[in-house]
């Protein structure tokens, strides 16, 4: 078995085309580096994965369909150029598939790249169309809405033939796009924010603020697992672990109780702008949305916004509760996202935050607050960690 990977978007980029192909072919040799024997190479406009043991086309695919820019992928099989030899294969593929999938009707695709093969692809198409028909009269010929297609490709080096195509994450490569700062909780959002980003190919570093021991060790621990889940897809995230129990008890202290999570939003994102613009990232990333919860509202989105120098992204804007939970399905972070420990917003809630608050009454509920000194201690007790998918 071989694979094959087509790439998407990538091929839009123009002059840039082998700057992004360079990158994702890392990635991909990334991706199947733990597989013994597994080789790499790029051609016809695609990457080819091979030499690998066949007990690990698997667990190859399923890793290589985490890899940003691949768009779709095929597990193939390689022959001679030889009509009995290819038509030999696409029976028992066939037989395979209908196995699996039960369907009836069926067609042949074929692409000849190698011009001195002595059929034309429509004759290949039609005598391995008619062998399969042979093989299993009890199927039928349908070449506009086939329940099953049978790729044939003949190309320089040999046949190939395959049944299946696999679809990718799309997007573009990591690292193609820059960097970026998630704001990540234990919540079913930020980590969907992430992937969103991580998507268009922009590196991920990530803040997670705690309040130990209002939150538990495994509360933490659950953060650690979601980076490590987002990773997978977005590749090594360096976290930065901050303690914020001081400043939300000094808010809470100090602020009026209706503006307590507003303020707490507000020193959240200029210490994730902070870590950013330290380490030359270009933009914030959080899991909001418009309306969700009190602190999300337009006027709420302004007043944390206007601390913040870098751009904030923020992907889940326009997207309901429902289908942030189908991606997090989706991506396989759901189920750790709802694991019930608690997070720091929660233990510091108001009993009526404010919804369309005023920024001069934010700001003067601050004022007596020692912004930069707060900052300075949370930062001097915190941790960073470096995050990789298992
Ligand atoms: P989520 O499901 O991501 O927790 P949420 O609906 O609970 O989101 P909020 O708690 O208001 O919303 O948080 C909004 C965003 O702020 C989150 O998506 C995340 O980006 C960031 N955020 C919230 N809490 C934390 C935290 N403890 N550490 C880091 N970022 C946080
Ligand atoms: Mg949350």
């Amino acid at each position: 078995m071989i694979i094959l990977i087509r790439y998407g978007e990538i091929h839009l980029k123009g002059q840039n085309r082998p700057y992004f192909e360079r990158l994702l072919m890392g990635e991909i040799r990334n991706a199947v580096k733990k597989f013994p024997g597994a080789t790499v190479e790029r051609g016809d406009g695609r990457y080819y994965v091979e030499n690998f043991d066949e007990a690990d086309g698997e667990d190859i695919i399923a890793a290589l369909s985490k890899v940003f820019g691949v768009h779709s992928l095929t597990p193939a099989y390689e022959v001679e150029k030889d009509i009995d030899a290819i038509a030999a294969e696409a029976i028992r593929q066939m037989d395979e598939y209908i196995l699996e999938n039960g369907k009836k009707s069926y067609k042949v695709d074929t692409k000849r790249s190698d011009k001195r093969f002595p059929m034309k692809s429509n004759e290949i198409s039609a005598e391995i169309g008619g062998r399969i028909l042979e093989h299993d009269p009890s199927l039928v010929v349908d070449i506009h809405k086939p329940e099953m297609r049978v790729f044939v490709e003949i190309r320089d080096k040999a046949a190939y033939v395959y049944t299946k195509v696999i679809p990718g994450q799309g997007g573009m490569p990591i690292g193609s796009n820059g960097k970026a700062m998630l704001l990540i909780s234990g919540g079913i959002d930020s980590p969907v924010a992430g992937h969103m980003v991580a998507k268009r190919g922009v590196r991920l570093s990530a803040v997670h603020y705690y309040s130990f021991p209002y939150t538990s060790e495994r509360a933490r621990d659950k953060v650690i697992e979601l980076t490590k889940q987002v990773a997978a897809y977005a590749g090594e995230i360096k976290l930065h672990l901050v303690h914020f129990t001081d400043i939300q008890m000094a808010i809470y202290e100090k602020c009026p109780h209706q503006h307590l999570t507003l303020i707490m939003r507000r020193f959240m994102m200029r210490i994730a702008d902070r870590l950013a613009r330290e380490s030359g990232m270009q933009a914030v990333v959080t899991g909001e949305s418009i309306g969700q919860v009190a602190s999300q509202t337009i006027e709420s989105l302004a007043v944390t916004d206007s601390v913040v120098e870098l751009p904030v992204f923020r992907p889940l804007i326009g997207m309901d509760k429902i289908e942030i939970i189908e991606r997090a399905q989706q991506i396989g972070t759901y189920e750790t996202s709802i694991l019930p420990y608690e997070d720091c917003c929660t233990v510091f809630v108001p009993k009526h935050p404010t919804t369309r608050p005023n920024m001069e009454s934010i700001i003067k509920s601050e004022s007596v607050l020692d912004v930069d000194a707060l900052i300075e201690d949370a930062l001097s007790k915190s941790e960073v960690i470096i995050v990789n998918a298992d």
